[in-house]
């Protein structure tokens, strides 16, 4: 694609996108009487006009049919709602359907597989994760060192970029693992670092992994409907997602976890059990003895959270319809047309610090600010932009396929330069 610096060319862009009527599909915020440029839905994906409906049929059987409703509901029956996600998330992740399911929030899952795959001993208890990973994944990894009884500030080998680099090389990854080998019990990577944007190498971190003798998980809370994923064919013992970034469904909501198939039945995995991870058939004879489900359900704790469930439903049901290949072919165009723009101010201040390589990111552009970086970022927020303010001199902007237009991106440039000419 030969990308071009005008607003004509961004506009043929969107008329020849065959996802742009997508668009319409979301509500998107106002400044001023006129669509905000939300580049944002890498922290809050936007709502689906669709949502309000799927939430009001919950809202109308709860009304209508009270505790009838788990298993009468006009709808959809509440007692297994998390069956009617499974096979799109399945789908946008690249798993079997059996090896996912939709429960909890992401750090609470993320401590529930960890307490199923960091099983420490004496010798091998360390874990493996990238430097400067999400304040959250950072808290869990260290409370779940001490409460095994080891110390954080020797039990975490944290891998950074090089100096004067800004992203991790795979190679160095690889290295750190073979180095440390039998001294590491699980590797904890980001799927795409919420910071710079990178994506990482999930299956050649995991070949590594499991070399080594170690247990491998990923955070895929800025991958999951962002990037193309193979989790299944990747090899990775597990995984955690959030809803409420690129899967738009809405703030807080239901989560997502992966298990490979090949824990689906193990029995000698330690698990934190709840009744909904008990066999289905025998959940309400009320009886001592956990008996787990087959797959990812086998982890479920409580029954399902079906307001928020149903908003996820929404939401998943677009990119069923739109399908990861086709959204991830626009992503690199859009994200790289904003590439493209930006490079071509030349202005010294001004760094993108996500890798060049479409392969090795999704649609978040993170853009270092030199000078000013403060100022330039609420003179946007005053134009009508939502991005998102890193400090010490980070802005974070994502154009997301589902819902963003290149005339976003060409508007978002035109302001940008304006802001930074000032
Ligand atoms: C957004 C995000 C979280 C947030 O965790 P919650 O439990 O959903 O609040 C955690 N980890 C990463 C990597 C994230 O990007």
């Amino acid at each position: 694609m030969i990308f071009e610096n005008s607003l004509q060319f961004a506009k043929n862009q969107d008329q020849n996108d065959p996802l742009y009527k997508y668009r319409d599909q979301f509500h998107i915020p106002q400044h001023e009487g006129k669509d905000c440029i939300y580049f944002t839905g890498n922290s809050l994906g936007l709502q689906p006009k669709s949502t309000r409906k799927y939430i009001e049929e919950e809202l109308t059987d709860w009304e209508n049919l009270g505790v009838e409703g788990h298993f009468h509901a006009e709808h959809r029956p509440w007692f297994h709602y998390h069956k009617f996600l499974k096979e799109a998330l399945a789908g946008i992740v690249g798993a079997k359907p059996e090896e996912v399911v939709s429960m909890n929030n992401l750090t609470s899952n993320l401590h529930l597989m960890m307490v199923s795959f960091y099983q420490p001993t004496k010798t091998r208890f360390k874990i493996l994760m990238e430097a400067g990973a999400f304040p959250s994944d950072q808290y869990a990894v260290e409370s779940q060192l001490r409460f095994h009884g080891f110390d954080p500030a020797t039990s975490v080998i944290e891998i950074a970029p090089r100096n004067g680099e800004h992203n991790i090389r795979t190679e160095d990854i690889i290295t750190k693992i073979e180095q440390e080998g039998d001294s590491i019990a699980l590797i904890l990577f980001g799927g795409v670092q919420y910071y710079t944007g990178q994506y990482f190498d999930l299956k050649s971190i995991t070949k590594a992994g499991h070399n080594a003798g170690a247990r491998v998980g990923f955070d895929l809370a800025h991958a999951v409907g962002n990037v193309p994923l193979n989790l299944h064919d990747s090899g990775a013992d597990f995984a955690v997602w959030c809803s409420y970034k690129y899967l738009n469904s809405g703030p807080g909501g239901v989560s997502g976890i992966f298990v490979h198939e090949r824990h689906a039945n193990n029995p000698e995995l330690p698990r934190f059990a709840g009744w909904w991870g008990h066999s289905e058939e025998e959940r309400f004879k009320m009886q001592k003895g956990f008996i787990p489900m087959a797959g990812a359900d086998g982890w479920q704790l409580s029954n399902v959270n079906v307001l928020s469930s149903a908003a996820h439903l929404a939401a998943l049901e677009i990119f069923k319809e739109v399908g990861m290949n086709p959204l991830r072919a626009k992503s690199e165009l859009l994200t790289g047309y904003l590439e493209f723009l930006l490079n071509s101010m030349d202005n010294k201040l001004v760094q993108i610090i996500t890798p060049t390589n479409p392969k090795d990111r999704g649609c978040q552009l993170a853009i270092v600010v030199r000078e000013k970086g403060r100022e330039i970022f609420d003179a946007l927020t005053q134009k009508g932009v939502v991005a998102d303010w890193r400090e010490p001199e980070v802005i974070r902007v994502a154009p997301v396929p589902l819902y963003n237009t290149f005339e976003d991106v060409f508007n978002f440039y035109t302001i940008f330069k304006k802001a930074l000419d000032s």
